[in-house]
């Protein structure tokens, strides 16, 4: 499945909705020196110009407060011409992760992160949904693997990835078996899928004999090894899955352009062409 290609056709059609749509804005914030985190944020900006959207680049010192980082973010928040605020994770180890992602408004919380997305997500009602999960659903779609009454296994329970996977999946009907570090036998749960979604972050975990043969393999991994960039499934998967994602080139551009698309989203929510679920008729006083 070449998420290059579907991935081109999706910017294209988000570089249209932008046209009509008139100025948009992505910011995201970068706190320290991880490469992997600069070279994301580098190919996320080059993919918001391209599309007609404007980034703004916001970079912190390793060493900035969680307080200095808090008083960043709500102010791109109460920015009126910024549509999307992405906080680049992981962050530094003093910082609370989880807070930072709670201050995010939800409006414009393109990774789907907070908590007000992840449980509407939940409810099985979609606002802002994280974007790999998104791009490997549209990567289904397009190549009309059948989801609904299928049994799909995905191996990884993360906030970004595999959580998110499994609500997409379940929503659409298919049978889903989540498994992590902790499950026993994995090769009975993925021998038995007919999609199995691997977002482990561990290079050739998923093995030839632990795929039926036919069945659907999405790789999520990123591994960098002295071979460059592999994922999570032996390239001998290939002989026996139906369909298959590269890496790179399956689920790492749908990433980007979906997050493209949920910056366009939230900017139809910020201009009342979408309605947001708000939270109604009471204020915390926790
Ligand atoms: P993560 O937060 O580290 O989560 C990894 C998950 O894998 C955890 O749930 C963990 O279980 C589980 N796991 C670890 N070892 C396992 C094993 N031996 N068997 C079964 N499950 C195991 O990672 P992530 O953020 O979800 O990312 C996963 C991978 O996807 C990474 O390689 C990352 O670079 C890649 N990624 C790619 C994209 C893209 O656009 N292509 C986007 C995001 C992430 P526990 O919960 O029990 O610890």
């Amino acid at each position: 499945m070449d998420g290059r290609a579907l991935a081109t056709r999706i910017r294209a059609g988000i570089a249209a909705d932008v046209a009509e749509l008139g100025q948009l804005a992505l910011a995201t914030v970068l706190v320290g020196d991880d490469p992997a985190s600069h070279i994301y944020i580098r190919l996320k900006h080059e993919a918001a110009t391209a599309a007609g959207i404007e980034p703004i680049d916001r970079r912190l010192p390793a060493d900035v407060t969680e307080a200095e980082l808090l008083e960043l973010v709500a102010s791109l928040n109460g920015d009126d011409d910024i549509d999307g605020v992405l906080v680049q994770l992981p962050l530094p180890a003093h910082i609370d992760e989880a807070r930072v992602i709670r201050t995010v408004d939800p409006v414009k919380d393109v990774d789907g992160y907070h908590p007000w997305n992840a449980g509407h997500l939940y409810l099985g009602r979609q606002t802002h949904v994280p974007a790999t999960p998104l791009g490997v659903m549209a990567l289904l779609t397009e190549y009309r693997i059948p989801v609904a009454g299928a049994r799909a296994v995905v191996i990884g329970r993360s906030q970004i990835v595999g959580k998110p996977m499994a609500m997409l999946l379940m929503h659409a009907n298919a049978t889903v078996t989540i498994c992590h570090s902790r499950t026993e036998e994995l090769q009975r749960h993925t021998l038995d899928a007919d999609i199995v979604v691997a977002a482990v972050g561990h290079a050739a975990l998923l093995a030839p004999d632990m795929v039926k043969q036919g069945a659907t393999v999405v790789d999520v991994g990123m591994n960098r090894t002295d071979a460059g960039i592999v994922g999570d499934v032996d390239p001998g998967v290939a002989e026996v899955a139906g369909h298959i994602t590269p890496v790179p080139g399956g689920v790492g551009p749908m990433t980007i352009a979906l997050l493209l698309a949920n910056t366009v989203r939230a900017a139809r929510y910020r201009r009342g062409l979408l309605a947001f679920p708000q939270p109604e008729g009471y204020v915390s006083r926790a």
